[in-house]
């Protein structure tokens, strides 16, 4: 398909569009609600990126800090800025003193005003969207005291719609998210192992081998119903591998091995891109085009590669769509569609001959393990480019900016990969990310000569960074007895046993629905309202539904069975836990000395 077949895929845009909004302006200066959300959306994103690059703490901050203009310029904004959310948080009849430093000690009692604010926001929000769709909310009773079959709490939830039919009103939050995508994951032909193993590479055949595949993994389980990491077991059993065969990077050895090519180490003449209008982009979502892409491929002798990603409505997130482009051409590739196809790429992607040029790598190479089997051999990473020659931002539009003079738009890097067919403004946001890689490829390293004074030093450098990238192997979560512990020395509130033990067994109630239910710990329940049901052990399950704000649907699922844990830790004995992590010092273990809590 070529890119003005793109176009046949615009006709699914307007799903989702407010039919109200056509013929009036919805707000001034708005058409419609999608034109308001895409600009919302499209501010949302640039603040957010505008505050990572600032610098961070324990990188240049230290040192920026020293000047007083600068400490001077960050005061101000920052006061700009806590006036700004005081007043939205004060028009929303919010507690709004974000900036009386008598009644505030610290980040964390900011932070709480704001996630409240947030809650009595989207809860408004939620009520505003029901009143909209006819639905009167105050009518349905969500849990009345003490008692609530559980029966009656899941037919609700399924009789609005569940997962992927029309479910609206426990929906409405996910302001970001995509509604009716029905869930890639159902039509996957190798089943997702969630299961708390370590996770094991998905490679049957491995092209450019030097060292051979060890034979253990050489051929396909049998039975591809038996979790991936089950089959593999068995197998390892049978043929008396060792186990670190079959964890280990399937391309350690090549890598290790990697000699780069002279003429990798040298001023190189940059290579003009081929205008967009010029270009042929296609969309490959056919076994038979993906072979013919593969074939391109192995004939150059570089090409750009980025990968879209989904991380909300899957426990370990899924690969969604990979953009690849040559000098000549670019490609976008339906990894949902593809997914157990795509490993016939490391043909090229593991060829030492071929530089696979990427933006900002590291997530990339886990992707491309978990989801696909694929492995790079020979990358060079324009993030760790821009890294070694200091140009102080190292973002990939930065780049865009500085050396093709393209203004990106990162709107859509937050946007719902999993919505096919692929609308044609996502398409394009997605091409811009490879199109023009391979100049900037070009251009970084003709900065990485002349800076290094002619010599391959920083070229050295940077190859040998990217290579350390891509050994990374992924790795699976794995839940522990003692998972839960990480979280709670981020947030600093002291904890008493019973609520220690609610946290705990929260925690596992999650990790465990995630797991079966195939969804993010985020989307089972989010990390603040399982802190803010283990701080107020409800007595009620009405009392931990009105912890959470909106109600995620597991949760109002599952409220009798939270509600058991949240008694069971409220029969512990009750004893104030001294917190002496994260903040003030000390970093012992208070759990250490609880002998009845089990870690
Ligand atoms: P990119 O390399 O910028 O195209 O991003 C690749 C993927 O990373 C996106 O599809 C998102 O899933 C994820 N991603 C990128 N930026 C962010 C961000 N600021 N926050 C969360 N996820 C992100
Ligand atoms: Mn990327
Ligand atoms: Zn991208």
């Amino acid at each position: 398909m070529d890119s003005s077949n793109s176009d046949k895929q615009n006709n699914n845009q307007s799903v989702n569009e407010d039919p109200a909004g056509v013929d009036n302006e919805f707000c001034p200066g708005f058409k419609d609600v999608d034109a308001f959300v895409k600009y919302g959306l499209g501010t949302v994103v640039a603040a957010t990126k505008a505050s990572a690059s600032l610098p961070q703490v324990g990188d240049e901050y230290d040192l920026y800090r020293s000047f007083p203009g600068f400490q001077e310029f960050c005061e101000t904004q920052g006061d700009g800025l806590l006036h700004c959310m005081s007043q939205i948080m004060h028009h929303h009849g919010c507690r709004a003193h974000m900036r009386d430093r008598n009644k505030l000690t610290g980040l964390e009692e900011r932070f709480d005003l704001v996630v409240d604010s947030n809650d009595v926001i989207l809860e408004k929000v939620g009520i505003l969207l029901d009143d909209a769709a006819g639905v009167n909310r105050s009518q349905q009773p969500v849990m009345p005291a003490g008692f609530q079959p559980p029966k009656i709490v899941v037919s609700s939830w399924n009789r609005k719609g569940g997962d992927s039919g029309s479910g609206r009103s426990s929906e409405t939050f996910r302001l970001l998210q995509a509604k009716n995508v029905t869930r890639p994951q159902l039509k996957f032909r190798e089943k997702v192992d969630n299961s708390n193993t370590p996770f094991t590479p998905k490679i049957f055949v491995k092209p450019n081998a030097i060292k051979p595949l060890p034979s253990c993994r050489s051929q396909r389980p049998e039975d591809l119903d038996v979790p991936a990491a089950l089959a593999d077991f068995i197998h390892q059993q049978r043929t008396q591998e060792h186990v670190e065969d079959m964890f280990a990077h399937p391309y350690q050895y090549e890598l290790d091995h990697l000699a780069l090519p002279e003429n990798l180490l040298s001023k190189p003449e940059p290579q003009m891109y081929k205008p967009l209008a010029e270009t042929k982009c296609s969309f490959i979502d056919t076994l038979e085009d993906l072979v013919a892409v593969n074939e391109k491929l192995a004939k150059t002798s570089e090409f750009a590669v980025d990968l879209e990603h989904h991380s909300y409505r899957s426990f370990l997130g899924i690969t969604c769509l990979m953009q690849i482009s040559t000098r000549d051409e670019d490609f976008i590739i339906d990894t949902l569609e593809l997914r157990s196809e795509l490993y016939i790429l490391n043909e090229a992607f593991t060829d030492p001959a071929i530089v696979k040029v990427f933006h900002g790598a590291d997530s990339d190479i886990e992707w491309l393990q978990k989801d696909l089997g694929l492995y790079i051999v020979n990358m060079f990473d324009t993030h760790q480019a821009s890294r070694t020659l200091n140009l102080g931002r190292h973002s990939l539009d930065h780049l865009l900016k500085l050396f093709c003079n393209v203004d990106s738009d990162k709107r859509y890097q937050l946007a719902d990969w999993r919505i096919r067919p692929l609308p044609d403004e996502m398409f394009q946001y997605a091409r811009a990310d490879t199109h023009y890689l391979l100049y900037v490829y070009d251009r970084l390293r003709v900065d990485l000569w002349e800076v290094g004074n002619g010599q391959p030093a920083l070229l050295q450098m940077v190859w040998h960074k990217s290579k350390d990238i891509s050994l990374k192997k992924y790795m699976k979560p794995l839940f522990t007895e003692d998972s839960y512990m990480d979280l709670l020395r981020k947030q600093k509130k002291a904890f008493n046993t019973q609520q220690l033990t609610a946290f705990r067994l929260l925690y596992g109630w999650r990790d465990k629905l995630a797991r079966q239910e195939d969804e993010s710990t985020g989307y089972v329940l989010p990390n603040h309202m399982m802190i803010k049901i283990s701080d107020i052990l409800p007595k009620e399950p009405q009392g931990i539904i009105a912890c959470c704000n909106p109600v995620p649907p597991l949760v109002r699922q599952q409220v009798n069975e939270l509600h058991l844990l949240v008694q069971q830790a409220r029969e512990m004995p009750l004893l104030k836990v001294r917190h002496a992590w994260g903040g003030s010092g000390g970093c012992f273990c208070p759990l250490r000395f609880i002998p009845w809590i089990s870690l």
